[in-house]
């Protein structure tokens, strides 16, 4: 029997023991804001600890530890190349759940129903983190037979954009055994796609200065809100201003099969949003009272930059419709700023997971880039090529999350034969 067939056959026995973990990462609340994620750390490291695996703790902020833990196989690569080292990682802080009296069940239940585990973050992104821990524990299970590094981070800290997570470990920490030369992360993907650049995030806050003034006396004084808001269209407009794009990446992205499972995945008009940027305004604030003119207006944009494009041009396009607002100013969020990135999509661990994903499941997954930011980002910013591949995104961020447990599982199937095929320096068998 291969080597791969025994970690299948692993994999299906140990079915229930997989669905088991994920339930109890769901029903351990890590809501971010305000990011205390200690204890959904301490379910992972009961698990490692019960396979025998032991990891450490990062903490540059204590109520958000990561968790790292390093193995080295004992084999010999197969194809005699230079041993690989493969990093595994996945967020464990989690969207708020909102008011969760709308929620149809409680939404850290955990239930598995109909197919699906419920509950906050089954897609993003617990099924994924999980999916990590128990391929790493697999690979140190079977770590006489692979050769390499392979590093688990199970990390806090990514919804709100790393700072303390990921890019802590990449540029505080520093070590190289947190970098690797590849990285593989379950953040939702669909399984049908694995996603190698993602657009770059702009994040900004506004704020809208006028004179204040009885309510009755709109000729004194505009007043700040409705400024604002005039601004706020301005800002939108940057939906439909066309400032390139990495010729290479928009080739490939418009490709009418990429297109067509961009769409699918993630909604019609992905596609044509991956060639513009996004201006979402998610929170605003102003005003005193309802018969006084306000003096002030704050509103936050989070504006997503296409591949290719720095944020800088943007931020030039931004510059002069200010010069039409005189009491309108606005500071970026540096920390939550991120720069488009991407990695090849021809590369090696790109191919390996479309194999295993076709002898599975029968269809190739495309390679394809997002809209949305994952941590990839700071491993592409230091030159470490990285991927995402984990379950349908459906329902991320949203009221009755849910993730499909075939879908879980064949994550957890794909990531480990990936990981293998890795480290073992194997195309495939
Ligand atoms: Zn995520």
């Amino acid at each position: 029997m291969s080597g791969k067939e025994d970690l299948l056959n692993l994999i299906e026995k140990d079915a229930q023991k997989h669905i088991e973990l994920l339930q109890s990462l769901i029903r351990t609340a890590s809501p971010n804001p305000p990011g205390d994620t200690r204890e959904a750390i301490k379910v992972v490291c009961r698990y490692l600890d019960s396979h025998g695996i032991s990891s450490k703790l990062i903490a540059p902020k204590a109520e958000s530890p990561n968790l790292v833990s390093v193995l080295h196989g004992g084999g010999q690569s197969r194809t005699g190349c230079s041993a690989r080292s493969l990093v595994l990682n996945g967020h464990i802080d989690q969207f708020p759940v909102g008011d969760a009296e709308q929620w149809q069940r409680d939404p850290y239940s955990g239930d598995v129903e109909n197919g699906h585990v419920h509950g906050r973050s089954g897609v993003d992104m617990k099924a994924g983190t999980a999916a990590s821990i128990i391929a790493f524990a697999y690979m140190h299970q079977l770590r006489s037979q692979i050769a390499g590094r392979c590093t688990l981070e199970v990390v806090s800290d990514e919804e709100t954009g790393g700072r303390w997570g990921t890019r802590y470990l990449l540029e505080d920490d520093g070590s190289e055994e947190w970098r690797g030369d590849c990285v593989l992360i379950g953040e939702p993907s669909s399984l049908n796609s694995i996603r190698f650049g993602e657009k770059g995030t702009l994040r900004m806050d506004f704020n809208v200065t006028a004179p204040a003034a009885h309510g009755a006396y709109t000729h004194r004084s505009e007043g700040a809100i409705r400024i604002a808001s005039r601004l706020i269209e301005r800002l939108v407009a940057l939906e439909k201003v066309d400032f390139g794009m990495d010729e290479e990446i928009k080739r490939h992205m418009q490709q009418a099969d990429v297109r067509k499972i961009t769409d699918e995945i993630m909604w019609e008009g992905a596609a044509d949003a991956m060639l513009f940027p996004s201006v979402n305004i998610g929170t605003i604030q102003g005003g005193e009272k309802i018969n006084m003119i306000p003096s002030q207006c704050t509103f936050a944009a989070d504006i997503r930059v296409p591949i290719g494009v720095e944020s800088k041009a943007v931020l030039e396009s931004i510059d002069n419709i200010l010069a039409d607002f005189s009491g309108a100013s606005y500071s970026i969020r540096e920390d939550h700023s991120h720069s488009a990135e991407h990695s090849d999509p021809k590369h090696e661990v790109v191919a390996l997971l479309q194999n295993n994903a076709r002898a599975l499941r029968g269809q190739t997954p495309l390679a394809i880039c997002s809209l949305g930011a994952t941590d990839c980002k700071h491993f592409r910013a230091h030159g470490v090529p990285a991927f995402a591949y984990g379950p349908h995104p459906r329902g991320m961020a949203e009221r009755d999350e849910k993730v499909s447990v075939e879908d879980f599982l064949d994550t957890v199937r794909v990531h480990s034969l990936t990981a293998w095929d890795y480290l073992s320096g194997s195309m495939s068998e």
